[in-house]
């Protein structure tokens, strides 16, 4: 497959192309931004707990470090690829520069379902792999984090195997790290968190309030899902439905979501909680809610499904939910879609903060973390939504825009080596 052939890499081109129009672009800037700077495949080898050895691919891709290291997760699951992989760094170079961090844009991952492995043969794995890639990664080259199928205990091995090469701790070598070898609080629900910022700041511009009367409907149950279930269920909003891979679960009433992780953790399903119907994905995304969050995973809404959407108020938690026809039709149809690379950046934002207070050895608490997030997410949230409103052009292309803004002025300063 080439870099460019996926659905994801194509989309995120073509927005790249619209908001350049936007901004009239330097159209030799936006040709270099529809490349990665570097890919890499691995394979990555594995002993399995029954003695035979699996090898399966692995990828990192830096898409561009003009504004600092690259940054962005690593991800486990069958669909990844080579392009899938290119198209999520892009996504992360533009996400990086929209929030204003100094950091580039990077993703990698590894074509398998993490769920079939035992717990050693994903240790084996993770470890491997890392090894693999630490040419080319490091605390000022390229830092890693948690994506899906990943999580802390996935970047404690990393962070281990890197440190065993070197011959020393080197914490800062990937974030999302458990609080114990370095991790910040609060970035295991940052992601979750940002959302709940962002929809927070949609609700009051649209004259919808945060309580009861706000029905949401959560598709995907992991860690941006399932915090932002809870962030927004423990604000007083009525989360409605939540779904995961196998289905959904439903109650108009609202569900009570501390119980439902509970519940979710013991049994590893939403089947069998207390008070609730079972529905499809579909017709989850499809409900008449307030406001939906997309968080499972890319191109879960496309054309078809976006004209039977009666929602009028889409937070993207995941990268990529709305395929391009989907979120032009939805545009069309006045739906607000407060785009990925605005809604989930809460996981990076702390990501960043977990690097900063990692260099410097000193670390802060949850409440000052959440308070800075805030700033941070929010203020991103209303150079969009003013520029979107400016420009009359959706919240996606402002983003863009936006963002693009920002690596055009870095990458003409930086210039072009050599000349
Ligand atoms: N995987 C997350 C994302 O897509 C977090 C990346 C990071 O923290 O570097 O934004």
């Amino acid at each position: 497959m080439d870099i460019t052939d996926g659905a994801l890499y194509q989309n995120s081109v073509k927005i790249l192309e619209d908001a350049g129009k936007i901004i009239n672009c330097d159209p030799n800037i936006l040709n270099r931004l529809k490349k990665p700077k570097r890919a890499l495949i691995v394979s990555v080898p594995v002993r399995m707990d029954d003695g035979s050895v699996k090898v399966y691919t692995g990828y990192r891709v830096q898409h561009s470090m003009t504004l600092g290291p690259g940054k962005g997760g690593i991800r486990y699951h069958m669909g990844v690829d080579l392009s899938e992989v290119a198209g999520l760094a892009m996504l992360m170079t533009f996400k990086n520069s929209l929030l204003n961090l100094p950091l580039g844009g990077a993703k990698g991952g590894i074509t398998v379902d993490p769920t079939v492995l035992s717990r050693a043969e994903l240790q084996r794995m993770t470890r491997r792999y890392t090894s693999e890639i630490s040419n080319i990664i490091g605390p000022d080259k390229d830092i890693p984090a948690p994506d899906v199928g990943t999580n802390p205990q996935t970047m404690a091995w990393l962070m281990d195997t890197y440190s065993q090469e070197v011959g020393f701790a080197v914490p800062g070598v990937v974030t999302g790290k458990p609080i114990e070898v370095g991790g910040s609080l609060g970035r295991e629900g940052a992601t979750g968190m940002g959302v709940v910022f962002c929809m927070e700041e949609a609700c009051k511009k649209l004259n919808y309030r945060f309580d009861d009367t706000l029905t949401i409907a959560v598709q995907g149950f992991g860690n941006v899902g399932s915090h932002a279930a809870l962030y927004s269920h423990q604000r007083g909003a009525r989360v409605i439905a939540v779904s995961d891979v196998d289905g959904g679960i439903y109650n108009k009433n609202g569900l009570d979501i501390p119980k439902l992780i509970a519940h979710f953790k013991a049994k590893k399903t939403l089947d069998g909680f207390e008070n609730a119907e079972k529905i499809t994905n579909e017709e989850l995304l499809c409900l008449d809610v307030k406001a939906l969050i997309p968080a499972a995973l890319d191109g879960a809404i496309n054309a078809k499904l976006a004209e039977k959407i009666k929602t009028k108020l889409i937070i993207e938690g995941a990268n990529g939910p709305c395929t391009a026809e989907a979120g032009a039709l939805l545009v069309s149809r006045g739906v607000k879609i407060i785009p990925d690379i605005l809604a989930n950046g809460g996981g990076v934002i702390v990501s960043y903060f977990e690097w900063v207070q990692g260099v410097s050895s000193y670390f802060w608490g949850e409440d000052e973390v959440n308070a800075k997030l805030h700033t941070a997410i929010t203020s991103a949230f209303h150079k969009v939504w003013n520029f979107s409103e400016t420009h009359k052009i959706s919240m996606r292309l402002a983003a863009m825009s936006c963002s693009i803004q920002r690596l055009e002025k870095a990458m003409l300063l930086r210039g072009l080596y050599p000349q």
